[in-house]
């Protein structure tokens, strides 16, 4: 650590010193995990209500390091997006999503779930961010029409050129779905010039759903909003049969959450699909 002054100085630039060294580590372990292929795909449902039947399913990426406990994406996203690696990483999910997508289209036509896919800020300012999306889709042989790929209002915010490269996602026939809808500060603005066809209600304004009056009236407004301007809306985080009651009273056709199903590995989306997950 540089020694800049006083005590209180010095512990900070250590402290710093100790941040960005953890981060570097974890961003070299990151780059070895992807050579070694220690990520993997996690599939959560999408349900379409009241029955629950599984319209389609979100990919969540976890990384499992050899030998020790795996870790969530929460912890090393935000460090491989800082290093850059997660162009790589986000090309290998983009590719692994792909391919189980055109196994379920194979084994159950256009009843296959189709796949969201999550897309980070730092991957829409990658002007080859298109290029690459096309190139995994000719490669498996999916139709855009199978995935969504999912953005967040803060990344499209980011800069100007990622709403262009939105732009350009879209015009390939891709879904596109803002994420942790409601949570961004320019929500409606953005609604008007960023081309999306899904918007997902952030769990924050599900979570409290049998409170107030309040929470129901901002719940309903969000998903008047989505249907006004002819969009799906997909309630997240939705952890009980009383929620999932109430959102459908609601207006809300489309809904995620740990009360329908956990993430799971792609193996086990097939009994769902065949067994409801409410029936
Ligand atoms: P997200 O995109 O908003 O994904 C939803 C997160 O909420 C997932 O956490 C999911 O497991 C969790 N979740 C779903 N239902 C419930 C529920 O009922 N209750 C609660 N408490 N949580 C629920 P996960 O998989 O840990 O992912 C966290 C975040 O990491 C994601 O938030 C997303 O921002 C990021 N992420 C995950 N996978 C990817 C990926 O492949 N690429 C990129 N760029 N980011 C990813
Ligand atoms: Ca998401
Ligand atoms: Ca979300
Ligand atoms: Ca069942």
């Amino acid at each position: 650590a540089k020694y800049t002054g006083g005590d209180r100085g010095r512990e900070h630039t250590s402290a710093l010193d100790a941040t960005a060294q953890h981060h570097a580590e974890l961003a070299a372990a990151l780059r070895r995990g992807l050579e070694l292929g220690e990520f993997r795909l996690l599939y959560q449902p999408i349900v379409e209500l009241p029955a629950g039947t599984v319209s389609g399913v979100e990919a969540l990426v976890r990384w499992h390091p050899t030998g020790g406990p795996v870790i969530s994406p929460a912890e090393f996203i935000p460090v491989a997006e800082h290093s850059g690696l997660i162009l790589d990483l986000g090309a290998w999910i983009m590719d692994a999503a792909c391919a189980d997508a055109a196994l379920w289209q194979r084994d159950h036509g256009s009843a296959g779930p189709r796949v969201n896919i999550n897309v980070s800020a730092r991957q829409l300012l990658d002007p080859d961010l298109p290029g690459m999306v096309a190139d995994a889709l000719h490669r498996h042989g999916l139709t855009p029409d199978r995935i969504t790929i999912e953005i967040t209002e803060t990344a499209v915010f980011a800069g100007g050129a990622a709403l262009e490269t939105v732009r350009e996602l879209r015009e390939l026939g891709v879904g596109l779905a803002l994420d942790d809808f409601g949570t961004g500060h320019s929500s409606l603005t953005l609604l008007r010039t960023c081309p999306v066809t899904t918007l997902k209600v952030d769990k924050s304004f599900i979570d409290d759903l049998n409170g107030t009056a309040e929470q129901e009236a901002i719940a309903s407004s969000l998903s008047t909003i989505a249907s006004t301007m002819g969009l799906r809306a997909v309630a997240e985080g939705v952890e009980t049969r009383d929620q999932a009651e109430r959102l459908h009273a609601l207006g809300y056709r489309y809904a995620q959450g740990f009360y329908f199903a956990r993430p799971v590995p792609a193996s086990e989306i097939a009994a769902l699909l065949d067994d409801p997950v409410l029936a």
